[in-house]
């Protein structure tokens, strides 16, 4: 049952942190090496030119590094491109797919999502697939109808608790300080685990689905007591130690 999944609090750094943002990591890592005994997973998703220090100062605590996004093939000419089996090689064990700013920025559709999925899988990471609505797509009642149809198309038939994660992020409560309200929050993530359960079948009951749109230590404990939220996936307050930590202590 759901109750029984284990959560996981990740963080999204996106294109922030320099060698200088080390110090957080040791942070980070060095709580949950000594004494920080919150029954959470936790993963950090460096920009890839920090992936394999980020795996080299975290490796010896139960803290997971990450990429923000992968290529769909496994090397070839693609000028600037990162193939999943490099983040693999840097020391990655997850990836954020369909991220909305990709989504917006790179013009990533749901079948480029579903294809980066895959290149997850096949390099034996865990994909953890982003959806979510729009200011105007929930201003026009369709915020229901669009996870729909980006789990149908987004989330490849394969998908297990194991290899996959849901992160639901409203698209405008992404950086923003808004958050939906907490019924708001129960609706989607039941909508998200009944869709997932139709399209997968019953071991999609234990797959994770984390809440993501600006989360913080304040509003963590409310956010991640809601039925369906299996953890939460931080952009800008991942980038300080104490805040991530501070999110995660709501587990505790
Ligand atoms: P935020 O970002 O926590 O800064 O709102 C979340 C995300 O985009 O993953």
């Amino acid at each position: 049952m759901t109750s029984s999944i284990r959560p996981l609090v990740a963080g999204n750094w996106k294109m922030n942190g320099t060698n200088a943002s080390m110090p957080e990591l040791v942070a980070i890592g060095g709580a949950f090496t000594h004494g920080f005994d919150v029954p959470v997973d936790a993963l950090i998703c460096p920009p890839a030119t920090l992936l394999a220090r980020a795996y080299d100062v975290l490796s010896s605590s139960a803290v997971r590094v990450g990429g923000q996004d992968c290529a769909t093939s496994e090397n070839g000419a693609h000028t600037g491109d990162i193939s999943a089996e490099m983040l693999k090689d840097a020391g990655a064990s997850f990836v954020i797919v369909g991220h909305s700013e990709r989504r917006i920025d790179h013009g990533e559709t749901n079948e480029v999502v579903n294809e980066k999925a895959r290149a997850a899988w096949r390099a034996g990471l865990v994909a953890i697939i982003c959806i979510g609505e729009t200011q105007s797509q929930r201003e026009k009642g369709l915020t229901l109808d669009i996870l729909t149809a980006q789990i149908e198309g987004s989330v490849p038939s394969g998908a297990t608790a194991a290899n996959t994660v849901i992160a639901y992020e409203p698209v405008w409560a992404i950086g923003t300080g808004l958050t939906p309200t907490i019924p708001d929050v129960a609706q989607a993530h039941a909508h998200i685990r009944a869709e997932l359960v139709r399209v997968l079948g019953d071991g999609a009951n234990a797959m994770r689905i984390l809440y993501g749109g600006s989360v913080k230590p304040s509003n963590a404990g409310e956010l991640l007591a809601v039925a369906n939220v299996n953890g939460a996936l931080v952009g800008g307050a991942s980038l300080k130690a104490s805040d991530f930590l501070g999110i995660a202590e709501a587990y505790r």
